[in-house]
């Protein structure tokens, strides 16, 4: 059972020793805020829309990781743009249902305008995302009019007073709907003066009515080349008198950090900019096509003739492929990657081994045993000598014959699912 009160930011109490980390995995939007800008790309800009690199979904599963090796203290994987959640969809849930499956422990988090939310709220609760926050900052689309330029249903593109509207509508069917699945839902409100600032608590009155369980309100902040680049920013002295008022209807958040869409660690200790390294690589890691010709069997042998080794303890493996007269010859060596904790080391061996049809080692754990065949690679327990092996791998027939005498996936001699060794 998953602890809800890990959210550092929907439980001030927590957010000391919880941290969350944001996948940038949602580039496009639908819609267009006056205040928005997310063409500007520096680690040292902290706000919302900004990322130094966009995720695949796959690519976002290795960076979470690699994440929670260097911060265990993650509790929360959200997803916070750079655009909008429900504007990307597919890799949003692509995205959920890897980490899912990878991380079960870890609360899921979406952060959204509420546009194109109402479609995917039985699968956002399906898969287990248990808090979500959506932006409202006005409830009269006269006023919204003023905040939003455009908002786009489908291919159709709404401006004025008719797109404040649309939007409005579903804002309030997901808080909703997200209530009736028992979501935790945290209204956004930017405060932007001269604009909403007389009517951010008639904001939180609504949004309170329909269930929402908290309001951020939060303070506009200027963005070069946006239409409110020149509007200054509001003050402790505006926002603080606001919040009091509307804490009467709804509780208030008091310690959000307007983060990037990248941010990582605890609120208080952002380490996006320690991370952006291991974000870059992650984001340009090529998926392993397991469709690819795959000529070749790696082999874990120590000295090239028997199956000896296990999966684990070989420091480099053996590529066999076929010859020219039909039998078989040793094509080169691989070295193995470094030993770590965690998956990554298979899921960067089968990266290695992606032009492998099968490895052969004398025992192999069941987390790298699945992460290999997952990603096409048949791993079999086997031992004795390697060319006999190959035989069968090549021309078919029963592996079963070169078990030796301990021979079985997660043999004995390998304890633990395999994510510990070395
Ligand atoms: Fe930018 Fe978010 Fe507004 Fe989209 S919804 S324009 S990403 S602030
Ligand atoms: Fe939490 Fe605010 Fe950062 Fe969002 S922007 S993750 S609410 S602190």
């Amino acid at each position: 059972m998953k602890d809800t009160t890990k959210h550092p930011c929907f439980n001030k109490e927590t957010a000391g020793s919880c941290g969350r980390v944001h996948l940038p995995v949602a580039p496009k939007c639908n819609i267009q805020c006056n205040y928005c800008n997310r063409k500007y790309d520096c680690v040292n800009e902290s706000r919302p829309g900004v990322t130094s690199s966009v995720l695949k979904p796959f690519q976002a599963a290795e960076y979470m990781d690699a994440v929670l090796e260097k911060e265990p203290r993650i509790t929360v994987a959200g997803i916070a743009g750079p655009g909008d959640p429900f504007a990307n969809p597919e890799e949003v849930l692509e995205t959920m249902r890897l980490l899912n499956e990878k991380h079960p422990q870890l609360l899921f988090c979406l952060s959204s305008n509420g546009m194109g939310i109402l479609p995917y709220l039985d699968d956002i609760a399906d898969l287990g995302v248990s808090h979500v926050t959506i932006t409202i900052s006005a409830v009269d689309p006269a006023i919204g009019a003023k905040i939003y330029s455009w908002v786009k249903d489908g291919n159709v593109v709404y401006r004025g007073e008719k797109g404040a509207e649309v939007l409005l509508e579903r804002q309030l069917a997901a808080i909703k709907g997200l209530k009736e699945r028992g979501i935790v839902v945290k209204v956004n409100s930017i405060v932007i003066p001269g604009v909403n600032e007389d009517h951010i608590t008639e904001v939180s009155r609504v949004v309170a009515e329909l269930g929402a369980d908290i309001q951020n309100m939060i303070p506009l902040k200027p963005t070069e080349g946006t239409p409110f680049a020149e509007i200054i920013e509001p003050g402790h002295e505006t926002i603080g008198p606001l919040r009091k008022e509307a804490g009467k209807v709804i509780e208030q958040m008091t310690h959000c950090k307007r983060c990037r869409a990248d941010a990582v660690g605890l609120l208080g200790n952002d380490q996006s900019a320690a991370l952006c390294g291991t974000l870059k690589a992650c984001s340009e890691l090529r998926p392993i096509d397991i469709n690819a010709p795959r000529p070749y069997v790696a082999v874990a042998s120590r000295e090239g003739m028997l199956i000896n080794q296990h999966l684990g303890e070989a420091k480099e493996f053996h590529i066999w492929g076929k010859n020219e007269e039909g039998g078989f010859k040793l094509v080169e060596k691989r070295n193995a990657p470094v030993a770590g904790c965690g998956p990554k080391r298979w899921t960067d061996l089968a990266a290695t081994l992606s032009d492998c049809r099968a490895v052969l080692a004398a025992a192999i754990g069941e987390t790298p045993s699945l992460m290999l065949e997952e990603n096409g690679i048949m791993p079999y327990v086997v031992s004795g000598f390697i060319e006999s092996a190959l035989e069968t791998v090549y021309n078919g027939g029963n592996m079963e014959v070169h078990k030796g005498r301990r021979g079985s996936i997660a043999d004995a001699c390998c304890t633990g699912t395999g994510t510990k060794c070395g």
